[in-house]
């Protein structure tokens, strides 16, 4: 089958989120089962565009609303991610160094969806599927159908995956006109709530809509900003299916931004020696339990839980639990965390910015990864951290309560807590601090059987095809 992935990210072209470590990985894996899976999304100025070779595979001409714009496909010479790249140059809009947080991301996205369509009009053959990753692709599913210029796609089977739904995009009408000419009966498509709603419109137009586990569907019904009567009306074609990681690039024994490389036999000795090298450079005691926190320093991750909580179990504990937080997003928080470190000299610090590299040595050398969420469809970080020996601390909230189960539990291997709140924050240092101290041989054995748990795309990536194959016409 052909699959064309549309995304706003993409790793390691350009990542935010989770969403780029999925839209790098699952092409790789459908390729690696016999099938053509490509990504097209726009030409941001990344390192990786400079780094890597092009050529030109379409030029054309469109207009967004009155601004009538030259764009370029470009696609990368070597297959170097596993699978066929093509990114779209529409200079004025996408030729910025960040993917999102300017004021016309709302006339970027829908420029760069329609020269997308344009050049898919132009093609001499139809893919089997478009697979839509979040909002910022949100409109091609309604474009393809319901715009006059191109509804000779419309019979491309589309599949919508909710990475995040608290993200929607949300258009004034009086940016209608962005969209190509379309059909003005169909407006109900479009809309939700007085306004156009590109997610929502996805969730309507899309043949089938999945999303990144089976509990954040069920929460989405109740909890989905604004979209929760949607999510109840849809549910007949909606799905779950849990992410996958990409062993490539997540594997402790063959990670290229550490140095101590270990596996499950040496998991112990591996671990502390990527400790030591962590604490040093962080100003930390490699004896204490390392707990740490990596992510968007956002509500939806409960961030700004951190500082009180940190402070509070700081006391408890009498200081004996060192916290690392890796981060950056609302200043309030990020500033907050920068106070403690005067606060916790020797037992805490913050790092606040994205770092790959140090996110891996942290998964690698922390003995407990902190996730607080009060949403987090499915989380990657407790994945990574678990294929790393590293106890995941979740909030039992979508993908963590489908992928991490609690210590107390016959076979459980993590720190599970009901409430995004400082006290039951509080309540699970001390229980992860008393594993740590107390138990250390069970906590060898939940390392060891974390490690052995089967996260990879494989089975995830069947559970797509059975879908693509569903659709077929
Ligand atoms: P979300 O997509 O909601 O941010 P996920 O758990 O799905 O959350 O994915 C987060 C990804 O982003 C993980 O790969 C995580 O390691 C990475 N990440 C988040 N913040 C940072 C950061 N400041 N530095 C390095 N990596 C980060």
């Amino acid at each position: 089958m052909e699959i064309i992935h549309l995304s706003a990210e993409c790793y390691p072209v350009a990542k935010a989120g989770g969403l780029g470590d999925v839209v790098g990985a699952l092409p790789k894996y459908q390729n690696k089962m016999g099938h053509y899976a490509k990504v097209v999304m726009p030409m941001y100025r990344t390192k990786f565009l400079y780094q890597h070779e092009w050529d030109v595979d379409f030029k054309g001409r469109t207009n967004l609303a009155d601004w009538w714009f030259d764009f370029t496909v470009i696609k990368e010479r070597n297959n170097t991610l596993g699978f066929d790249l093509f990114l779209i140059d529409i200079n004025g809009l996408l030729d910025r160094e960040n993917i999102y947080g300017y004021a016309d991301d709302t006339q970027r996205f829908v420029a760069f969806q329609i020269a997308f369509v344009n050049w898919l009009n132009h093609w001499q053959h139809k893919p089997d599927v478009l697979h839509c990753h979040d909002y910022h692709v949100g409109l091609i599913p309604f474009m393809i159908r319901y715009c006059y210029d191109y509804n000779r796609l419309a019979d491309i089977p589309t599949v919508l995956t909710i990475h995040n739904a608290q993200y929607q995009g949300w258009m004034g009408w009086d940016q209608s006109n962005l969209i190509p000419r379309w059909d003005t009966w169909k407006g109900g498509l479009l809309e939700w709530n007085k306004t156009i709603n590109p997610l929502a419109s996805a969730v309507k137009n899309a043949w089938k809509v999945t999303t990144v586990s089976w509990s954040y569907l069920e929460e989405l019904r109740y909890n989905s900003n604004g979209l929760e009567a949607l999510f109840e009306y849809e549910r007949g074609k909606c799905v779950g299916i849990l992410n996958g990681i990409d062993s490539d690039v997540w594997n402790p024994a063959t990670d290229k931004f550490i140095q101590d490389n270990y596996d499950v036999e040496n998991v112990d000795e591996g671990k502390q020696m990527n400790k030591e090298i962590l604490c040093k450079e962080f100003n930390l005691n490699p004896q204490k339990p390392l707990i740490i926190f990596i992510g968007r320093l956002v509500g939806e991750k409960a961030a700004d839980l951190l500082p009180d909580a940190i402070v509070s179990a700081m006391y408890t504990m009498q200081g004996n639990v060192n916290f690392l937080v890796l981060g950056s997003g609302e200043p309030h928080v990020e500033w907050q965390l920068q106070q403690l470190t005067h606060t916790f000299p020797g037992n805490y610090n913050v790092m606040i910015g994205y770092n790959e590299a140090l996110s891996h040595l942290m998964y690698a050398g922390a003995d407990f990864l902190l996730m607080p969420s009060r949403v987090e469809p499915c989380g990657l970080n407790q994945m990574y951290a678990m294929q790393y020996g590293t106890v995941p601390m979740v909030r039992s909230t979508g993908g963590l309560k489908d992928t991490v189960t609690d210590m107390g539990e016959w076979q459980g291997w993590g720190i599970r807590f009901n409430h995004a709140s400082i006290g039951d924050v509080v309540h699970a240092t001390g229980r992860a601090v008393g594993l740590f101290y107390n138990d250390p041989e069970s906590l060898t054995k939940m390392r060891r059987h974390m490690m052995q748990i089967d996260n990879s795309w494989e089975n995830s990536v069947q559970q797509y095809l059975n879908i693509y194959q569903s659709l077929k016409i």
